[in-house]
């Protein structure tokens, strides 16, 4: 039976939106942490960014061990908000194309189902894909299971059903959700790192190429320090203080309080 709908924290969603936009050249991709209640909603509250071990387009797997990371950090994440969480759901990114998830990604989305189990979802994300009348950018989520078509005994053909999906505002952004996010740029780095390191393989390449590489590892690193780590940092430190402020004023709040108790 397919689900009624899923709703997804806001800082989840935001979680999901800062690593699809990392990257316009290839699709990214993630798993979701959450339950399913007992009316068939999903609720997914924190999300696993991957490292992509292949850049193909619309080539997005995931490996026995990324799979088996993510149920430990479900785990964890069970054991601390003292909830029953497990992986959910996958997501990943469409760049420049519409959101709608391709034939590939229906037949994936099967398989999670069958081997993972029923209630799983996939979440799509288009980005960079510019609206064609305003020319604005513009952003689409969808989110859909795979339901068999065929008839009982034929072979299987899988098409898309649409879930309702729901953003849930939150206040704050939960912490499962902000380790999640200062993962994204070791992730980026590691992937930079692991495409250099496929070029030092070739031993036959001269010294001019190897220079080249060198030198193009290093620029993609400093591409990323100069539009991922360091704007993030920078909003960590400004939220940082903008809650020692809050603190501070609660502070005052309280003492003022108790001293009116007193008097
Ligand atoms: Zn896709």
């Amino acid at each position: 039976m397919a689900l009624s709908g899923v709703h997804l924290e806001s800082d989840a969603y935001m979680v999901c939106l800062t690593h699809a936009l990392s990257t316009e050249r290839e699709e990214i991709m993630g798993l979701c942490i959450g339950e399913v209640d007992e009316h068939r909603v999903s609720h997914i509250v924190s999300v696993v960014m991957l490292t992509r071990s292949d850049k193909q387009p619309d080539r997005v797997e995931i490996s026995p061990e990324q799979l088996s990371a993510a149920t430990t950090e479900a785990e964890r994440l069970a054991n601390l908000l003292q909830r029953p969480l497990r992986v959910v759901g996958w997501y990943h990114s469409h760049p420049h194309i519409t959101v709608w998830p391709s034939h590939v990604d229906v037949l994936t989305q099967a398989m999670y189902q069958r081997y993972m189990d029923e209630s799983f979802i996939g979440l799509i994300f288009s980005c960079f894909n510019n609206d064609k009348a305003s020319k604005r950018g513009r952003i689409q989520v969808t989110c859909f299971q795979a339901i068999n078509q065929s008839p009982e005994g034929e072979a299987p053909m899988y098409e898309r059903l649409e879930i309702p999906l729901y953003i849930k505002p939150r206040e704050a952004m939960s912490s499962p959700c902000l380790d999640a996010l200062v993962q994204l740029p070791r992730i980026l780095s590691q992937e930079e790192h692991d495409a250099y390191a496929k070029t030092l393989e070739n031993e036959s390449m001269d010294l001019l190429t190897r220079t080249h590489n060198g030198a193009v590892y290093t620029k993609s690193l400093s591409h990323l320090m100069e539009v991922m780590s360091g704007p993030l940092l920078q909003s960590l430190e400004t939220r940082l203080e903008r809650n020692e402020m809050k603190m501070e004023a609660l502070q005052l709040e309280k003492e003022k309080l108790l001293k009116e108790l007193e008097s």
